[in-house]
């Protein structure tokens, strides 16, 4: 059980608290920010700060400014926008240092329950290689540390790992916001600890990404769903006709070792027992149905089923906690969404179920055909929701200090 000290039990009354937020966020050509979903998920925790009479510094990175200012990726419009959804100043400490003149006289100047951020911490070349020099400049300016950033957690970076080491060697406490809390307790705990029985649906284009999740969740799970392009490499171990499909011929052994951990194991593993086939890769393709082993050989597969979608609902049902990472086919064509759609339904049908969708493309899926409100938790992080999911401790996780 991964048990963190979270930003419910620190006291900051008074206190520099550097907080890490992933203010990643995409900007048009005038520098307007096209999707706040980010800014809007880190209020809560800087809320909890300015409210408990923290001196609230933040920091995140935006894009890959590779080690130095970028003026297209200032965080200056993070500030502005912050300033509006917070209805109090976020006073922008423009500084091609991070942690130079202007953000200290910034900080200098703070009163409690102020907000300042700091300028993109990417525009220092240390922050990538967790380098020392950044992280105790970082933490030269502050008294304690939270880390809300779980998009970055896979990596180990200044500004959410050294500087962590080093606030905790001075005496200073290191939490979590309650955007990571949240990814620590569904990606982390209830993965690790689930309520039975417990289903692992995985898709996506390759085999080869996912092998450490096959093979972690095999562990864990009680069936295992298999669909999307890494489907095919599985058929195709079993000598079937894959036709066009995408198909990792060095894999074959591989989904053959899987089947046979999963029978060793008594988890039960599903995958296809019909594709819908298209002559071209393009939503406007002819396509068809046929059943499993029937692909012919100039088509290839771009979605599961009507057949495989009724096998993958039935074998939802009555799950008690569910993860999710990948579609099940190319859903970003219509025409090939409609397993995707299929098995988020069945999932939105579950009732006293924990849904947890892993970040990246699950996710767009998920927020983009209607199904975003209905899970219990879609994984902010990409990456690292990834490794989360193949067992793996995160640096970022780790740095928080223990309860
Ligand atoms: P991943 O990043 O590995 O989770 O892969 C996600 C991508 O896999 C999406 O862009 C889907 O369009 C794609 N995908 C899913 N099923 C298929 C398929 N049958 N053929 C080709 N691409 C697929």
């Amino acid at each position: 059980m991964l048990n963190k000290k979270s930003v419910d039990d620190i006291n900051v009354n008074g206190k520099k608290v550097l907080v890490r937020c992933d203010f990643n966020v995409p900007l048009d050509a005038d520098l307007n920010i096209t999707d706040e979903n980010r800014l809007v998920a880190a209020l809560p925790t800087i809320k909890k700060l300015i409210g408990d009479g923290g001196k609230v510094i933040l920091c995140s990175h935006l894009g890959k400014p590779k080690g130095e200012p970028k003026p297209e990726l200032s965080l200056a419009p993070v500030a502005k926008r912050l300033t509006e959804l917070l209805g109090q100043e976020v006073k922008f400490a423009p500084d091609n240092n991070v942690v130079g003149e202007n953000a200290k006289a910034a900080i200098d100047a703070m009163n409690n329950g102020d907000v300042v951020l700091l300028e993109n911490t990417r525009y220092r070349a240390e922050e990538t290689k967790n380098g020392e020099a950044f992280s105790k400049d970082l933490a030269s300016i502050a008294d304690l540390f939270v880390n809300d950033a779980f998009g970055t957690a896979h990596r180990a970076h200044c500004s959410n790992v050294g500087v962590a080491d080093e606030i905790r060697a001075k005496g200073g406490d290191c939490a979590v916001g309650y955007l990571m809390q949240k990814e620590i307790d569904f990606l982390g705990n209830a993965v690790n600890n689930p309520e039975r029985p417990f289903v692992a649906i995985l898709g996506g284009a390759k085999v080869s990404s996912k092998i450490p999740v096959i093979n972690n969740l095999l562990d864990k799970v009680d069936t295992l769903i298999i669909g999307g392009g890494m489907a095919y490499t599985f058929m195709a171990a079993h000598g079937e006709e894959t036709g066009k499909s995408l198909l990792e011929e060095d894999y074959k052994q591989y989904a053959l070792d899987m089947e046979k951990k999963a029978e060793e194991k008594g988890v039960k593993l599903l995958i296809p027992i019909d594709t819908v086939v298209a002559d071209d890769f393009s939503n406007d393709a002819n396509f068809k149905t046929v059943g499993r082993g029937e692909i012919p050989a100039d088509m290839e597969g771009l979605d599961i089923g009507e057949k495989t979608s009724e096998l993958f609902a039935n074998a939802i049902k009555g799950a008690k906690t569910v993860v999710w990472n990948g579609p099940m086919g190319c859903f970003e064509m219509p025409n090939f969404a409609k397993g995707t759609v299929k098995v988020a339904e069945a999932l939105a049908e579950l009732e006293g179920a924990t849904t947890i969708i892993g970040g990246g493309d699950s996710a767009a899926a998920c927020n983009q055909l209607g199904f975003g409100d209905k899970m219990t938790h879609i994984s902010t992080g990409g990456g690292a929701s990834l490794e989360f999911l193949e067992g793996k401790e995160l640096p970022g996780v780790v740095a928080a200090d223990n309860k």
